[in-house]
C-alpha cells in the first residue's frame, strides 16, 4: 500500500469511527432518505437551506466504512456553501468517482483541491461496487436541494 493510499485510508476510517454532524434538525429542514440495497447502506439527512445558503445540516446513516465516511466528508464539507457550489461540489464529486462522464477535477500536483478530505475516496473507482456507496449521501443530498428547488 502507498503512503497516499495509508493517508486515504486513515480519513475515511476517521470519518467512519467519528462521523461529522450526526443527528437531526429541530427546526424548519429539508429532509431525505437513501438506501443503497446492493450493500445495505442507509443514510438520511437534514439540512436547513436560508437565502440560498446551507445554513445547518445534520445526519443519520448505518452501512459500510465507504458509505458512512462519504456521507461525513460530504456533511462537513456543505455547510456554509451556496446551493449552487454544493451542486458544484456535488457534479465535480461524481466527476472524480466516475459516475459523471468528464475529466477527473483532481490533479494530484495541485494542493488544496476544492474537494479536500473527500479526495480519500477517489480510490473506491478502483471498486466498481463500491461507488454506489460513496455515492448514496451524494443523491440523497441531490434529492433534498430538489425539494429546495420546488419551494422557491
Ligand atoms: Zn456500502
Amino acid at each position: 500500500m502507498s503512503q497516499l493510499d495509508e493517508l486515504y485510508r486513515e480519513v475515511i476510517l476517521d470519518h467512519y469511527r467519528n462521523p461529522r454532524r450526526r443527528g437531526t434538525l429541530s427546526g424548519d429542514h429539508l429532509h431525505a432518505e437513501g438506501v443503497n440495497p446492493s450493500c445495505g447502506d442507509e443514510f438520511s439527512l437534514d439540512i436547513e437551506v436560508r437565502d440560498g445558503v446551507v445554513v445547518d445540516a445534520a445526519m443519520q446513516g448505518q452501512g459500510c466504512s465507504i458509505s458512512q465516511a462519504s456521507g461525513s466528508m460530504m456533511m462537513n464539507t456543505i455547510v456554509g456553501k451556496s446551493v449552487s457550489d454544493v451542486e458544484d461540489l456535488t457534479y465535480k464529486f461524481k466527476l472524480m468517482m466516475s459516475i459523471e462522464e468528464g475529466d477527473n477535477p483532481v490533479d494530484p500536483d495541485r494542493p488544496g483541491s476544492v474537494l479536500g478530505d473527500l479526495e480519500a475516496l477517489q480510490g473506491v473507482r478502483k471498486f466498481p461496487v463500491r461507488i454506489k456507496c460513496a455515492g448514496l449521501a451524494w443523491s440523497t443530498l441531490s434529492d433534498a436541494l430538489q425539494q429546495a428547488g420546488q419551494e422557491s
